[in-house]
């Protein structure tokens, strides 16, 4: 295997403006029944094509199947009501309507493993499957039933482990669970967000990915940053936590961010997801911008752990604009490759 700086995207792609409304978050299916299962798998096979064509080299299924990176999961699980729902604060910035837990949590059949082999039969380029992060599916709900952030996240890891065995088994390479919820939480993820997270992603041979971000370019989500001062410090909270722990890969969003550069440094031995390309703005990056991210990152930790990955999601763009954005980060990989001679 070569030391190549490798590159993927952080989940996310536009869905095709018929499948959904295009440019938007959480927009609704544009089909229904049957042409809907159609429909998805079509995009599915669009998504792979565009990263293929773009030059990338780890592959997702662009989250064609979902509406929301966490509901749409839970939707699959029993014990969750999405009749009655309930007003809650999303990780302490925005109110937003929510499920209820109401029974115990039971994962009755596999959710994503279908899409999963759709996936594998398209690209035999290595492959990544993204899961919601127990912490931020627990954020993402209103508990009546457990009664403890905890336990109800516990319950949500023993879910996502079994979900994630199958996926591997249907050939997925990387496994990454989202969890924003950890940059906001810092108290929870050193009391049992880290150790449940490891329980989600045990006895996997597929390699483990957590993605912390700081979101999507929403209102809510812009209006917070500009409140985080000059440097954006949260990740140094979680950093050295999970440098101990037994997740492979973590992601940090560097495109346009105050996250100062040498915090990488604290997570010495595991992969960096540099994420190279910003998701709020539809500004094309320049390779050469890509490249300038990847060589700061390199000096606080070796070119073959670095990877080169977009801020977060790329669903709120028009395709063209998406293809366009993951172009200039494989093309920006490439220019530092070949100056390393890698
Ligand atoms: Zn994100």
């Amino acid at each position: 295997m070569n030391n190549k700086i490798l590159t993927t995207i952080s989940g996310s792609l536009p869905k095709p403006n018929w499948l959904a409304e295009p440019e938007k978050l959480w927009s609704s299916w544009l089909l229904q029944g049957e042409e809907l299962i159609k429909g998805k798998k079509n995009a599915i096979k669009i998504a792979v094509d565009n990263q293929i064509n773009s030059g990338l080299s780890i592959i997702g299924d662009g989250e064609q199947t979902r509406q929301h990176f966490v509901t749409t999961f839970i939707e699959h699980l029993t014990g969750v009501d999405f009749q009655n729902k309930k007003i809650v604060r999303i990780r302490n910035r925005y109110d937003a309507s929510v499920p209820v837990v109401v029974s115990e949590i039971r994962r009755e059949k596999s959710v994503f493993v279908d899409d999963a082999k759709y996936l594998r039969s398209l690209t035999k380029l290595p492959i990544k499957y993204t899961l919601p992060g127990p912490m931020t599916m627990v954020d993402t709900l209103y508990d009546e039933y457990y009664k403890s952030r905890e336990k109800l996240a516990e319950k949500f890891a023993e879910v996502l482990n079994k979900e994630a065995k199958e996926l591997e088994d249907a050939g997925i390479d990387y496994i990454q669970f989202d969890e924003p919820a950890f940059n906001v939480f810092f108290d929870e993820v050193k009391d049992w967000g880290i150790k449940i997270l490891e329980k989600a992603a045990s006895n996997l041979k597929a390699k483990t990915i957590v993605h912390i971000c700081y979101g999507y370019g929403i209102d809510a989500n812009i209006k917070w940053k500009n409140s985080l001062g000059n440097e954006w410090r949260q990740y140094e909270h979680v950093f050295p936590l999970l440098a101990k722990s037994k997740i492979d890969q973590i992601s940090l969003e560097c495109q346009n961010s105050k996250v100062p550069m040498d915090l990488i440094a604290l997570l010495k031995g595991k992969k960096i997801l540099v994420g190279a390309i910003d998701v709020g703005t539809k500004k094309i990056e320049t390779p050469e911008q890509v490249a300038n991210i990847l060589r700061k990152a390199i000096k606080f930790a070796e070119p073959k752990n670095i990877l080169g990955c977009t801020n977060c999601g790329l669903v709120t763009f028009s395709q063209d604009v998406a293809n366009a954005k993951m172009k200039a980060l494989a093309d920006g990989a490439n220019i530092l490759n070949k100056e390393l001679g890698l």
